[in-house]
């Protein structure tokens, strides 16, 4: 660590004290010279007082070499290291005078981040140290080093990460919020399970929770982990129903499948969805899986068997239910196993039956059906009681006959003839129209539901739609005309 980040500024370092070498070099070179020059005058003159030489020489000599070590000592008390650099990731951040003083600002910051975060701090690097010269007042104390670090340095903080299969996936301040969130999670897919009936909950991936170091920036909410286990994602896509929208045609417009779009709105209801309502578009793909097992007890029903009989009293084309058929019940317990809340094994353990199914008899007609055209003769159109007549009523005309009946009830053609209208029209909600030849048309209005369409040929008798309370109407009923080239007749007198 220290070799690497100190590396560059090591060898600037290095390369500044060359420099100064080399400056020291010359001007040793440079008194040489002098002493040389010196001495080779000298010697010209001593030639001629040979006596003194010799004296003179070693005296010389040792200044010299004095001159030398002094100029050394000078030299060393110049560009000798006599403090440290402190680097960060490469990054000098101050000078100072001994390797306490960065050790000192270390624990200072660490408490200060501490008190900052409530939490254990760490630094995940270490100052990098370099032997070099300075001047007193390019030397940090500790607190002015601190205040350096603050720039260059990150820090870790004390945090419980979420593991699963050894891959990180949120991280808390406290070990509570990291079990929260995972007791959240499973809580998701318990919906509609008894506490009682749950054998067993169990993470599809090894999940577990450690403490380490992580960055604060990194800390998320309960709320927010939650989501993000259970959607898979952090993104938030949602749609705001349209008048007229349905499952399907949201689907289709954000290509993906009615499925999916359940799967991303749980609590939504498919087939009845508000304006304005907003779904989400997000399909789940939980990051921890939840598999649950259930020991369940539950009342199941059992279908009826049907038996077919025949009768030469309906037509070809009718059935009637004579003895109409009645689920049995049976208690059931089973072994149910959910992944992410949705069945994926159901394993039945017991079942008792507790009613018995009671046969249903459908009695299908032989008779071969009237031609569909008219007979010139009409027949009641339902069964029930006149509940309003043809003729003057609160001082408007009533056009037709009203027979009150159960919604429901079905509706007969009163002759054979071609449907030439079907739809809704106004105060008689929705009509049928039978044109029956020879002038004649019989209208019913108020239905709940149509069994014919434009264009049919409908024998006398034949089911055509069910009464209804649809248009203007104060309860369910038939409104029967009778008309004969287009004005309406008293449908008492053809009956
Ligand atoms: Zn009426």
């Amino acid at each position: 660590m220290e070799g690497s980040d100190g590396g560059d500024n090591f060898s600037k370092l290095k390369f500044k004290a060359k420099s100064f070498g080399s400056k020291a070099l010359n001007s040793l070179k440079n008194y040489k010279s002098i002493i040389s020059k010196h001495s080779s005058e000298e010697k010209k003159l001593y030639i001629k007082k040979p006596s003194n030489f010799k004296i003179t020489n070693s005296k010389r000599f040792l200044v010299s070499i004095s001159a030398v070590v002094l100029i050394f000592i000078l030299l060393y008390m110049a560009f000798a290291k006599n403090a440290y650099s402190v680097s960060v990731n490469n990054i000098e951040v101050g000078r100072i005078k001994n390797k306490n003083v960065a050790i000192e600002a270390m624990g200072g910051l660490k408490k200060q981040y501490e008190i900052q975060s409530g939490t254990s701090v760490s630094f995940d690097f270490e100052p990098a140290y370099a032997k070099v010269r300075a001047s007193k007042k390019e030397l940090l104390d500790s607190k002015a080093l601190q205040e350096q670090f603050v720039k260059y340095i990150s820090y870790r903080v004390k945090s419980y990460i979420i593991y699963a299969d050894n891959e990180a996936i949120a991280c808390f301040k406290t070990k509570e919020e990291a079990d929260d969130v995972l007791e959240a999670v499973k809580e998701n897919y318990l919906k509609g399970v008894k506490k009682e009936e749950l054998k067993e909950i169990t993470f599809d991936k090894a999940v577990e929770i450690k403490e380490e170091f992580g960055e604060l920036s990194a800390m998320t909410s309960v709320e927010k982990a939650r989501k993000f286990i259970i959607d898979g994602t952090n993104e938030v896509k949602t749609h705001k129903v349209a008048s007229g929208e349905t499952f399907w045609s949201i689907s289709r417009k954000y290509d993906i499948t009615v499925e999916e779009l359940e799967k991303a709105n749980p609590e939504a209801n498919s087939a009845r969805i508000q304006i304005g309502q907003e779904l989400s578009l997000i399909v789940p793909k939980p990051l921890i899986g939840v598999k649950t097992v259930e020991e369940a007890t539950y009342i199941d029903k059992i279908q009826f068997d049907q038996k077919l009989e025949f009768s030469d009293s309906l037509y070809k084309d009718q059935t009637s239910i004579r003895v109409k058929g009645v689920y049995g019940e049976k208690e059931v317990s089973a072994i149910i196993t959910k992944v992410n809340g949705l069945e994926t094994d159901r394993e039945i353990i017991k079942e008792k039956v507790i009613k018995k199914p009671k046969e249903q008899i459908l009695v299908k007609g032989t008779k071969e059906p009237p031609p569909k055209k008219g007979t010139g003769v009409f027949a009641t159109p339902t069964r029930g009681s006149i509940s309003s007549r043809f003729g003057m009523r609160r001082g408007r005309h009533h056009d037709g006959l009203d027979i009150a009946a159960p919604l429901g009830t079905p509706v007969k053609a009163a002759d054979g003839g071609d449907v030439i209208f079907v739809g809704t029209s106004g105060t008689y909600g929705k009509l049928i129209k039978i044109d029956h030849g020879a002038g004649f048309q019989t209208w019913y209005g108020h239905l709940s539901a149509y069994s014919v369409k434009v264009g049919d040929k409908v024998y006398k008798g034949q089911i055509i739609g069910a009464v209804g309370n649809t248009g203007r109407s104060t309860g369910p009923h038939l409104h029967f005309e009778i008309r004969k080239n287009g004005v309406p007749k008293n449908p008492s007198s053809y009956l």
